[in-house]
């Protein structure tokens, strides 16, 4: 079925691209312009009429891009019409006046995809460029959509199929004990380096998914620390609201930052207290949950109270509990990294220079003194625990549940030859890698790959 879709974004504008694929194409195209289909891949000036009324749609620029050699891999054609709403849905209509189907989201991927274009990974990354907020997220999907975690994964893909190719051979010289024995023994290094290669690249910080989801950052603390008015000042608008009376800020508010080129998500939470009423118990639970599963935490603190409190420790890793307040004992972000920060450096008396330690932050919401320095270390903490974002391994969830996978087959395949365990079990836990590693790209098949492999093979010989 030939489809057509909306290709840029909705609403007014001055141009609108709209994109067909399929084999009615040609023929679609050959009728909106008239009986004159444009050369191949060459843009070209067309007045538009519909294909059976012959009314005029609109003058619009065409392209006519045969297959395979372009995005699906059938034939295709694209339209850039004037952008006016009314201009694109005549067009639309009649397209579908001749019998071309609406795409369903994703579906010219889809098709490309089928059509081997790329892979899954590399499918992903072009979902990811589209949706990419910042310059890193940019940079990382582009690696994806571009083939780096493609080929890194084949890369694996193939020191596995060289394992699982010995364990054949073992089965298939199973009459002669000695050649089965040292093809067998073949094997074991292979699957050992690979496993460990896994491993490292499970050993990553989730920093790929980290940058494409966004660096999560909690901003925790009492009750008028000023932890709303950080997130005004950063956010560099009303996104949190801001009270005198404590406890005021309930829910948790999140507001997307680009720093340097970096995502982050800075959430402010309510103030963390012993709380009076139930209401205000609850907005501490989720502050509480909110820092736990936070990439970083900003630990506030009110700097203009002459009580201190908690004075961190020296050399304390990841700032300091908050003073005395329950906040410091409870919050234990999963990621381990916690920022002092003290607010309010504008009121008299300021606090001393490190008397909150040495890591401390010092700002003042109100002034915005200091929060080029809160930035900087943000970004400073991003680039070091994620770096820049330009060879990617894992960016989903996905891709390390299969990465997982694929390991602890490998594993068992290894503890099985270890304990001498029949070559058809062994067998069966590299296949079940294989497969791991092939639902990865979406393009990997095992038995193509292995006959060929196989084939290639001389044993004993
Ligand atoms: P939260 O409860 O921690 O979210 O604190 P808010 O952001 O709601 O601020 C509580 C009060 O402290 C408000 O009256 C703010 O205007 C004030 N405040 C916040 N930051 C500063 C600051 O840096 N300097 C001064 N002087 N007042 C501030
Ligand atoms: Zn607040």
């Amino acid at each position: 079925m030939t489809i057509y879709a909306l290709s840029s974004g909705p609403g007014r504008a001055g141009i609108a691209v709209i994109r067909i694929s399929g084999r009615a194409s040609r023929k679609t195209l050959y009728a909106l312009c008239n009986g004159r289909l444009p050369a191949p891949r060459v843009s070209s000036f067309r007045r538009l009429r519909h294909p059976t009324s012959r009314e005029m749609l609109d003058e619009a620029m065409v392209l006519w891009l045969p297959g395979p050699a372009n995005f699906t891999g059938e034939d295709m054609a694209e339209l850039y019409v004037h952008g006016g709403r009314a201009v694109v849905t005549a067009v639309m209509n009649a397209l579908a006046d001749v019998g071309l189907r609406l795409a369903e989201p994703g579906e010219f991927t889809r098709r490309a995809f089928g059509n081997g274009k790329l892979d899954l990974t590399e499918a992903e990354g072009l979902a990811d460029l589209i949706n990419a907020d910042t310059e890193i997220q940019r940079r990382q999907a582009l690696a994806q959509h571009s083939g780096a975690m493609r080929a890194r994964y084949e890369k694996w893909w193939r020191t596995l199929l060289k394992a699982m190719a010995y364990v054949e051979a073992s089965l298939d010289f199973s009459d002669e004990a000695d050649i089965a024995d040292g093809a067998f023994k073949e094997a074991v290094p292979e699957a050992r380096s690979l496993a460990a290669e896994l491993e490292r690249a499970l050993a990553d910080g989730r920093r790929g998914e980290i940058l494409r989801e966004g660096i999560s950052v909690a901003i925790v603390g009492e009750p008028n620390v000023g932890k709303s008015s950080l997130l005004n000042a950063l956010a560099g608008r009303e996104a949190a609201i801001v009270y005198d009376e404590p406890g005021t800020t309930r829910d948790v508010i999140e507001v997307s930052l680009d720093l340097d080129g970096y995502p982050f998500v800075l959430r402010d939470t309510a103030g963390i207290r012993e709380a009076a009423s139930p209401v205000e118990q609850e907005g501490v639970r989720r502050a509480l949950a909110a820092a736990e599963a936070a990439d970083v935490v900003l630990a506030m603190v009110d700097g203009s109270c002459g009580d201190v409190g908690a004075v961190p420790a020296e050399g304390e890793a990841g700032g300091a509990p908050l003073r005395g307040s329950i906040a410091g004992a409870a919050i234990t972000p999963s990621s381990g990294v916690k920022l002092l920060v003290v607010n309010k450096v504008d009121l008299a008396p300021p606090p001393a220079p490190g008397s909150f330690g040495p890591e401390a932050i010092y700002i003042s919401a109100k002034t915005c003194l200091g929060l080029d320095a809160l930035k900087a270390a943000l970004v400073r903490f991003a680039s070091e625990s994620y770096g820049s974002g330009e060879a990617p391994t894992i960016t989903r969830v996905r891709h390390r549940q299969e990465i997982g996978r694929a390991r602890a087959a490998l594993v068992a395949f290894l503890d099985g030859a270890e304990a001498g365990e029949a070559p058809e079990l062994a067998a069966e836990h590299l296949r079940e890698a294989a497969d791991a590693l092939g639902r990865l790209t979406g393009r990997l098949d095992v038995e193509d790959v292995l006959g060929q492999i196989f084939g290639e093979f001389c044993v004993g010989k």
